[in-house]
């Protein structure tokens, strides 16, 4: 057994609240990429699956797992990046979509993204609800997302990107 009291469901929990390094209203189990804690030759392994593979946010994620766990004393830990199944924007909770819009970003348009991004989708802004919007860049403030302009408020959102 592992030198702790604790059962990884209680470790997940732990660490559920960690936010998204890009969207910090967010937490990586809203986001979906948390997806499992086990223990294997008494050690703790987290799994993650990065949204996108190039993301650099995921050297911090697992920064802060370690950091919270260390502070339980618990310090076997490995955080094990997963890309099969890929993270969809599926993934996302209902929660994390209202989180995103609150923050002013437009959350992924479809409940199902089978496809890749599509530049001449309609988006809704999500400060006015408007659909007069038009794309600005593919890549917005990151690889994760799409500059979009409202034409409505004049005012510029991100999209999160359907992958
Ligand atoms: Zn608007």
């Amino acid at each position: 057994m592992v030198d702790t009291e604790l059962y990884p469901d209680q470790v997940y929990d732990l660490i559920s609240v960690i936010p998204d390094p890009e969207i910090p209203v967010i937490t990586i189990k809203d986001l979906g990429i948390l997806r499992a804690v086990r223990i294997e030759d008494e050690e703790y392994i987290v799994t993650i699956t990065p949204t996108y593979t190039a993301c650099p946010a995921m050297g911090m994620i697992e920064d802060q797992i370690k950091e919270i766990l260390s502070e339980r004393g618990i310090k076997k830990v490995k955080v094990e990046l997963t890309y099969s199944p890929a993270w969809t924007t599926d993934w996302l909770s209902y929660e994390a979509k209202i989180k995103l819009k609150q923050y002013g970003i437009a959350p992924p348009n479809h409940s199902s993204c089978s496809h890749m991004f599509d530049a001449s989708e309609k988006v809704i802004c999500p400060r006015c609800n408007s659909k007069q919007t038009e794309l600005i860049s593919r890549f917005g403030s990151t690889a994760c997302k799409a500059l979009y302009k409202c034409n409505s408020c004049k005012e510029t959102f991100d999209l999160f990107k359907c992958h």
